[in-house]
């Protein structure tokens, strides 16, 4: 066969070529915007040109602080198509963070939306890379800033070339993005995406047994841009031609619902403290969501509570997906298999609540006390991951060797698996709670307790405890209008049934809010902390 290379260039190429007419609405500072892909090709060439003007070379980083918009979705494509590399930064990372990353990487340019200047600002005598700023705003003026040299972005799109040549002749195996993981300790470690992993990555985004992304889809991807290139879905809409919503800055639930229901949207993807905070939206006010396929759940566990109101009472489908940063993210999803459709509902949610099987080119083994564990759905170990869109390293950094051994990635997720294959995460390895030598699993607890009626969100953590080890509490938030009703007595004869006596938690703690990471999982080392004082 031909050894032709796998690049970003050919995704944009045929959203140009095969959708021109198809669209992408923006959600920005000003109100929503809509571009033709026809348009939106344009301007990611002339970006790509005037980014050439300002000095970036092949194999250079650009990075980007920005939301889910048009602009963050042209730098998406301007810069690997042009040979250098889309480095994403998460903008809710501490300053003492970015300026870490950004001088890691050696971002060259970066590129800013006018809300997160500020950031910026307080750390540009740190940064030893940068050489341009560049501000994303719909304003005709450019805001007052301390950066310098500062460019405006629109003025650097207008004067750019809109037939700009993109390159054809990358190697498929060079960087085309970068993304560092959210650090719940330590600094963030980079990870480096080729083109060839991006490609497949993005390939196994649209077998219908994964994501089934198609032209006939409209996305609306919550999950940031930053956050994991927004689990790949923005290069799949543009290779498969499918329209695609970005949701911009500051969005709440109602503006999510609202984009839903008018865009019609069928498929969108985020973390479940974004589910959480659309269905609290549903139960008060009402709309029509009929159009979606489904919702893409992963970065943390999908509560089967949760689940199950979204299917049961809303008729709205759900995907339970899992990944990580150093894995594009995709590697498992939740499935029903053909000769399962005779599962009760109830076994049908068991399977959905479970992260599920591998996709295809990946590699999985699952290594326990005395090596690979049985597939009995009840032996725990580490998760190992392999494949063409697996990193194989950290960016210059090294805690490599932590993580990357014998050609693996092993991942610190214990998990079990199943006589089907679908995997179900136990934990992550710092935070399951050992009592007694025994493990209790955080995940499991915090499930059930989301499933009760008056809960809203709970997590669980390991307190230290002087004769079992560690001994589990739970964090519980309860609903607004059942803040006065749900009783601690309640809460554990709920629990009794479903676990054994030694996993219920010695306390459960009622909370106004849990503290979240900065993409939006629970924070458990700052709840241990704040608990600290209340469990003494
Ligand atoms: P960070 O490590 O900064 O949180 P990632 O998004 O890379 O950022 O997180 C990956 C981790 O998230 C996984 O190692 C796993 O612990 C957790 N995770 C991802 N998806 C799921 C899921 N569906 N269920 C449970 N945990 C998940």
């Amino acid at each position: 066969m031909m050894q032709t290379p796998l690049l970003l260039t050919q995704m944009i190429e045929r959203a140009e070529k095969y959708f021109p007419k198809k669209e992408i609405v923006s959600r920005t500072e000003s109100g929503i915007q809509r571009f033709t892909y026809k348009q939106w090709g344009e301007r990611t060439r002339r970006l790509a040109s005037a980014l050439e003007k300002l000095g970036v070379r092949e194999g250079d980083k650009v990075g980007t602080l920005a939301w889910n918009h048009h602009r963050h979705l042209e730098a998406y494509f301007a810069i690997p198509c042009s040979g250098a590399v889309l480095h994403t930064i998460n903008i809710r990372l501490s300053p003492q963070h970015v300026s870490y990353i950004v001088n890691n990487a050696e971002d060259k340019v970066l590129l800013i939306d006018s809300d997160v200047l500020p950031l910026v600002e307080s750390i540009k005598d740190e940064l030893t890379t940068v050489k341009a700023f560049v501000i994303m705003t719909d304003k005709e003026k450019l805001p007052e800033t301390t950066l310098t040299p500062v460019y405006h972005y629109e003025e650097l799109v207008a004067e750019g070339d809109p037939s700009f040549a993109f390159r054809t002749d990358l190697d498929e195996n060079a960087p085309a993005g970068m993304c560092y993981t959210s650090a719940t300790t330590g600094n963030p470690k980079g990870v480096i995406y080729s083109h060839r992993g991006t490609v497949l990555h993005t390939m196994a985004l649209g077998l219908v047994d994964t994501a089934g992304v198609s032209e006939k889809d409209t996305a609306l991807p919550v999950v940031p841009m930053f956050h994991v290139n927004a689990w790949g879905l923005p290069f799949a809409a543009v290779w498969f031609g499918t329209k695609q919503v970005l949701p911009g800055p500051y969005f709440t639930p109602k503006i999510l619902a609202e984009l839903m229901q008018e865009e019609k949207v069928t498929i969108s993807a985020g973390v479940p403290t974004i589910w959480l905070g659309l269905l609290k939206e549903l139960e008060q006010n009402k709309y029509d969501l009929s159009s979606l396929r489904y919702l893409l759940c992963g970065g943390s566990a999908a509560p089967r509570g949760m689940i199950k109101t979204f299917e049961e009472k809303y008729n709205i489908p759900f995907r339970h997906g899992y990944g990580m940063t150093e894995t594009s993210p995709l590697t498992n999803i939740s499935t029903t298999k053909s000769y399962q459709e005779n599962l009760s509902k109830e076994e049908k949610l068991d399977l959905k609540a479970k992260q599920g099987i591998l996709a295809p080119c990946l590699e999985m083994k699952v290594i326990g006390k005395e090596g690979e564990v049985k597939w009995d759905g009840k032996e725990m170990g580490e998760l190992a991951l392999r494949g063409p869109w697996i990193a194989s390293e950290y960016f210059k950094d090294e805690r490599t060797k932590d993580a990357f051994r014998d050609g693996w990635l092993y991942t610190g997720d214990v998990v079990t698996v199943d006589e089907e294959g679908n995997i179900k995460i136990v934990d992550r390895t710092k935070d399951l709670i050992k009592s007694g030598g025994e493990w209790i699993s955080s995940v499991d607890l915090e499930n059930a307790l989301m499933a009760h009626e008056g809960i809203f969100e709970a997590a669980v953590v390991a307190v230290p405890s002087e004769q079992w080890q560690e001994r589990p509490v739970a964090c519980v938030v309860l609903k607004d209008e059942m803040k006065e009703s749900v009783t601690k007595e309640e809460i554990y004869e709920f629990l009794k049934p479903q676990f054994a006596k030694w996993w219920l938690p010695d306390e459960i703690l009622f909370l106004n809010e849990i503290p979240k990471t900065s993409v939006g999982k629970f924070l458990k080392r700052a709840l241990r902390e704040e608990i600290k004082e209340k469990i003494k």
